[in-house]
């Protein structure tokens, strides 16, 4: 360790800042964002015009004496002027402040870290001035793992702060309890905007009789590709102790979750059957009631044909705390990385996502509005019964010729996509040989994939 990062209390802290430059600026608008007591100097007079600091102090329009520069905490230097800016570092330095001259790290006593402000949490990045630029890289990589909510759940802490110390007086097992609060249902309630449940919450937790309470969230993976995960997605699973994942599920994304979260499998494999829905529930209650931070990850979005829905429920029923986490859904993954648009001024007003597979005994689809012109369907789940699909939209009215595509391992390394005419769906699909999850795409807009494109390309030429 090079460098050490310290944290500077701002109450009552007098920072001044010299200069008239960007870099000065910059300065002047991090620390009013502080209560620091914030003294400008601008030898040069303040900048006018689109470039003019917004709010702020006053600029006091000369160089500072020593008498200026007494009693200041930090003081930055950001004047163009070489000299004058080691004058002012020696006279900042006999005034007893801590120096920082801009750019000129061998000048300073202190650089400036790359800093994340969540107000009540500041993160810092430091790499001693040696690679600025890899620390923002750093910063923004943190950024995208912290939660939204992080600055009400330190508020929250730091308001019962005095009643945890009172109530939990051994310093281990207020750690223990801090550890729990942070990463249970309290600090979520806290970070999705309802602190007075996330109160209640903390306050229960105090109580240590009360039996430790376990969250899930129901999570959607997005269709396949890492990076489609959003950032909240990635971080509940970063948090999770257990992830109860099915087959949509793709390792590249499990990989993503804390390394010594408990995985259950719950979906189908080939010597057996899938986990019945019925069971996945209870078992989402009984980690949950063990105090476990519980994923539901699946596949796409959960309440797209996620059967997301009857998860929710079900915790409801169980009084288990839940949230759901969107996710990216099939159709919006496969029709992006296929290049499809779902729709299209000239061919598609609308965008219908269905399945083919209802459930037994269940409402059939009314094939006659699918079958409707100018509109794109997504069929999920289709496969198994494309050459029927087809027969009943060509009967209900859809011209034969509609053109369709096949997205197999949609966005992910091995995805394929095949092209075709609406008569010919059962036949392609049955000659894809398809081994992973497949949506059919049906209209006009269909015909812009990829794979299309080369045929268009030579149909123009
Ligand atoms: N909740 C999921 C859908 C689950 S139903 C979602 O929102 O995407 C399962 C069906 O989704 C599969 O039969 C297939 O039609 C579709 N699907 C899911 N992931 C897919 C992918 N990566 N590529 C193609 N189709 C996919």
């Amino acid at each position: 360790m090079r460098v050490f990062l310290a944290s500077i209390p701002m109450d009552d802290a007098r920072v001044v800042v010299v200069g008239d430059g960007e870099a000065a600026l910059a300065k002047l608008r991090l620390f009013g964002k502080t209560p620091a007591d914030l003294v400008w100097f601008a030898p040069n007079g303040a900048p006018t015009g689109p470039g003019a600091l917004q709010g702020g102090p006053e600029a006091i329009v000369r160089v500072p004496t020593a008498e200026d520069l007494r009693g200041a905490r930090l003081v930055f230097v950001a004047v163009d002027d070489a000299d004058l800016a080691v004058e002012l570092a020696a006279l900042a330095r006999a005034a007893g402040a801590q120096v920082n001259v801009v750019d000129r790290p061998a000048l300073s006593d202190f650089h400036t870290p790359a800093l994340i402000d969540r107000d009540e949490v500041v993160i810092g990045v430091a790499t001693g001035g040696s690679a600025p630029i890899l620390a923002r890289d750093v910063r923004s990589r943190i950024e995208a793992v912290l939660p939204a909510g992080l600055t009400q759940v330190a508020k929250l802490a730091r308001d019962l702060r005095e009643t945890v110390i009172a109530s939990v007086p051994d310093f281990m097992a207020r750690r223990r309890f801090w550890e729990k609060a942070f990463r249970g249902p309290a600090a979520d309630l806290a970070a999705s905007g309802r602190p007075a449940e996330a109160r209640r919450e903390m306050l229960r937790l105090l109580n240590v009789a009360a039996p430790e309470q376990g969250v899930v969230h129901i999570v959607g993976a997005g269709p396949g590709d890492p990076e489609l995960l959003t950032l909240k997605a990635l971080r509940v699973l970063q948090d999770a102790d257990v992830i109860i994942h099915d087959k949509l599920v793709p390792e590249a994304i499990l990989d993503r979750a804390r390394r010594d979260a408990h995985r259950l499998y719950v979906g189908k494999s080939r010597s057996n059957h899938s986990v019945p829905q019925d069971q996945i529930e209870t078992l989402m209650v009984e980690e949950a009631r063990k105090g476990q931070r519980v994923v539901r990850l699946k596949g796409g979005d959960p309440f797209v044909f996620g059967r997301g829905g009857e998860e929710l429920e079900a915790m409801r029923r169980a009084g288990v705390p839940v949230f759901v986490v969107p996710g990216i859904t099939a159709a919006l993954g496969c029709a992006a990385s296929a290049g499809i648009p779902l729709t299209h001024r000239d061919h598609a007003q609308s965008v219908t996502f269905v399945t083919a597979q209802e459930k037994p005994g269940g409402v059939a689809p009314d094939w006659s509005r699918l079958a409707g012109p100018n509109q794109t369907l997504a069929i999920y789940m289709g496969a198994g019964r494309a050459a029927e699909t087809a027969a009943r939209l060509i009967e209900a009215g859809r011209d034969p010729q509609t053109p369709v595509a096949i997205v197999e391992n949609g966005s992910r390394p091995d995805e394929r996509v095949i092209n075709g005419a609406l008569a010919d769906l059962g036949d392609l699909v049955a000659r894809a040989h398809l081994t992973g999850p497949a949506l059919l795409f049906v209209g006009e807009c269909a015909a812009f994939s990829a794979a299309e494109l080369d045929v268009r390309a030579e149909l123009v030429a």
